[in-house]
């Protein structure tokens, strides 16, 4: 049986945006029989076990579903050190000492087909001096990816083909920890997950992950992005628009079935139908027909106090 996943990052409450992606992973995989797994990216040290367990209540409170129990990337460790152990003997990591103003700085400008916001090399190629002046500096290096100007790219159900030069992605963080890129990649194969339903801000990981599975010798799942939900001033939807949660909503007036039935009517799908709310999307359901353009909820409803 196929199997997608939705992975939250316990960091705060889901907002309308994180909440109506989950319901299109939930869509996808039960319009189609598949398992649906629930995975908590929790290895952020701003990770809260209150946020969990805030972020399962208002995925159930919307009638979304998964199976088996949560996992938990901060008690998968020693995965994601087998997988660094293997690039690291392949030769394909070097040890980064950029501050993260020197990344800022050094990812402002483009460098040649390198995406934005690409790192481009500073460390690779230092000499061993060089590294042990850095040390001695006591700068504590992250690791990077050996990318060699790769191109990759994925298959996305809505967006086709997903494709991008990889750029030398951390792997583990200068603080020790797993990266996300390194993190997510390990746990989508260990885990069988085949499709990956996700917010289309990370369109631009893509790429990068499908070159590290290949190299990891790992499957690469399949992709739907979902287009972003926006605020009324066209930026991506974030706490400062307003009500943008369940319990701010929920405290605004607007009841989590509202919520529910908003985001099904966003994505173009039937209202709800008496015992089974979620049945009639869930049969309409084709990914190929998702809305294209992200969608800006309806005036009023994000600014508690607008709504009389
Ligand atoms: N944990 C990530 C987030 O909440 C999602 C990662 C992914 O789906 O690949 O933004």
């Amino acid at each position: 049986m196929p199997v997608g996943r939705f992975a939250p990052s316990p960091t705060g409450p889901l907002h309308v945006g994180n909440l109506r992606t989950a319901l299109v992973a939930w869509l996808a995989a039960r319009s189609d029989g598949s398992t649906l797994l629930l995975r908590s990216e929790d290895l952020d040290p701003a990770s809260r076990p209150e946020h969990e367990e805030g972020q399962l209540a208002d995925l159930r409170a919307l009638g979304l579903d998964w199976d088996g129990p949560v996992v938990r990337q901060s008690e998968r460790r020693p995965l994601y050190e087998d997988a660094l152990s293997d690039l690291d003997a392949a030769g394909l990591t070097y040890p980064c000492y950029c501050t993260r103003r020197e990344v800022r700085e050094a990812t402002r400008a483009p460098h040649g087909d390198l995406p934005e916001g690409a790192y481009p090399g500073t460390c690779r190629d230092l000499t061993a001096a060089e590294r042990a002046a850095r040390e001695a500096e006591g700068r504590p290096p992250a690791l990077r990816l050996r990318a060699d100007g790769a191109r990759a790219s994925a298959a996305d159900a809505r967006v086709g083909v997903v494709e991008g030069v990889v750029d030398d992605v951390v792997l583990r963080r200068n603080d020790g920890l797993p990266a996300y890129n390194l993190a997510v990649v390990v746990d989508d194969a260990a885990q069988g997950v085949e499709e990956v339903v996700r917010g289309d801000d990370l369109l631009p990981w893509t790429p990068r992950q499908a070159h590290l599975a290949r190299l990891l010798d790992l499957p690469v799942p399949a992709y739907l992005h979902v287009p972003l939900v926006l605020g009324p001033d066209g930026d991506r939807l974030a706490k400062r628009h307003g009500a943008v949660t369940l319990a701010d909503l929920d405290g605004a007036g607007t009841t989590a079935g509202e919520v529910r039935d908003l985001l099904l009517a966003s994505l173009g799908l039937p209202a709800p139908g008496g015992d089974d709310p979620l049945g009639p999307a869930r049969d309409a359901f084709v990914r190929d027909r998702l809305p294209a353009a992200p969608w800006t909820p309806p005036g009023g409803l994000l600014t508690p106090g607008d709504r009389s």
